[in-house]
């Protein structure tokens, strides 16, 4: 078996793409502990029914993207492409519809059959949050203080702007969707072939397209302000109330949409410029709708997910690996009492690496290449006064250090 490479699409996290992708999601879960978010996890794999559910769903992902296949039993499973609809699903089969509100975060791998690119993957990872159980417009505005405060904890806030918009309640959303279909009707065969499939199925959806022959009608078309019921527009007025008191800066986009048919109220999504094509690096919104295609009772929600590697690549630096402590025994007798120096470091929660064989000079060359910070040299005549050498690699000095105060030093 020869030339083994990575199937198209996905990528293997080393060094320092891994260290960025942990930082990423260490900070995620910091914050969302901090706004009361507990962490599931849910299988990477469900009954396909759980992202397909409706015909009516012209979303990109369950149309062309999803990776589905029968197992061996002959059951249809699909790899998640997102984890809200999984939450969903673990929310009702663990019968908790009734414990309300949950709040949810989550961390972990998506699959979506998609072309490769620069921050688009086949496998790709998602950190998201899901607030699960009330209807109120401060639930949305926490939801996206949150997705905001990971971003300035991660210093790219600077580079990215939220666009926030509102896709009303049912009735707002019925009378703008006829609006929509009179508008894009007019236009119907200059539109994209995808475009003139949403016009029947999910008007909406049209405005997420992304072909340059539907963007001047999609530029023209109408918003769905002057469609708005005032229970509809005074919930988007308080969601914005609530951002502007939480310090979250955003700006109005009528062209957000989320296509599918739970989703509701607020809608946004934070986009860069500094990824190209790729400008989303989180998207969310309310979907009431959802826990109830899932079996559960009517339930209002509110969510967003965001991605790692595109959270990574706009990260400022990678995090630095903690440099290790190199622990060198001169000779064979110092050995056994390196290994205990080398445990009792390790123990305190420091970084510490023996090198398994060489002499000193090795050693020493060994713990250079490795970027060890200090050298902990330990000989015979060290050991019988209880003392070890430590050598700090950063200022080139040497100083003898009584063994039981190691820890300390280093900590
Ligand atoms: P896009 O318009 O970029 O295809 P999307 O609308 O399909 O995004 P969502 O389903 O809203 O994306 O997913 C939320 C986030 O997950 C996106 O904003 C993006 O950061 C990330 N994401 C989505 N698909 C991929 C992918 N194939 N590779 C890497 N990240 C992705
Ligand atoms: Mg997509």
């Amino acid at each position: 078996m020869t030339d083994l490479q990575p199937v198209r699409g996905t990528r293997d996290l080393i060094g320092e793409d891994q260290r960025r992708h942990r930082h990423v999601v260490d900070t995620a879960r910091g914050i969302a502990a901090c706004y009361g978010f507990d962490e599931w996890a849910t299988p990477i794999f469900e009954d396909t029914r759980v992202f397909a559910r409706s015909l009516g769903d012209t979303s990109d992902v369950v149309t062309k993207e999803m990776y589905t296949f029968a197992d061996r039993g002959g059951e249809s499973v699909t790899l998640r492409p997102e984890n809200t609809a999984g939450i969903c699903r673990a929310l009702v089969s663990n019968g908790l519809t009734q414990t309300l509100p949950q709040k949810v975060f989550y961390a972990g791998p998506m699959f979506r059959y998609e072309r490769p690119q620069k921050g688009r993957y086949r496998q790709f990872h998602q950190i998201g949050a899901e607030l699960i159980g009330s209807a109120e417009p401060l639930a949305d505005a926490e939801v996206i203080a949150l997705g905001w405060d990971l971003l300035v904890r991660l210093g790219i806030a600077g580079e990215t702007v939220l666009e926030l918009n509102t896709l009303g309640d049912g009735e707002s959303r019925d009378a703008y969707r006829a609006a929509l279909v009179a508008h894009f009707t007019a236009h119907r065969d200059a539109l994209s072939d995808d475009s003139r499939t949403r016009l029947e199925r999910n008007p909406l959806r049209i405005l997420d397209s992304k072909e340059p022959r539907d963007a001047p009608f999609i530029a023209a078309a109408p918003t769905i302000f002057a469609h708005l019921t005032p229970a509809a527009a005074a919930f988007y007025a308080t969601v914005q109330r609530h951002l502007r008191r939480f310090g979250v800066p955003f700006r109005e986009n009528p062209r957000i949409v989320r296509g599918l048919d739970y989703y509701s109220h607020t809608a946004f999504e934070f986009v860069t410029t500094a990824l190209g094509a790729q400008g989303t690096v989180m998207a969310g919104g309310r979907y009431d709708g959802l826990v109830a295609e899932m079996g559960g009772p009517p339930t209002p929600a509110v969510g967003w997910a965001a991605g790692i590697e595109r959270l990574s690549l706009l990260l400022p630096a990678a995090p630095a690996l903690t440099a290790a402590v190199a622990v060198i025994p001169v000779g064979e007798a110092a050995e056994p009492a390196a290994l205990d120096v080398l445990q009792a470091l390790r123990r305190a929660g420091i970084r510490a690496e023996m090198a398994y064989r060489g002499n000193l000079k090795r050693r020493m060359e060994q713990a250079n290449r490795r970027q060890a910070r200090a050298a902990v040299i330990l000989g015979d005549s060290e050991l019988a006064r209880g003392v070890a050498q430590v050598k700090d690699f950063a200022s080139g000095t040497q100083t003898e250090l009584p063994i039981e105060a190691l820890a300390r030093h280093f900590a």
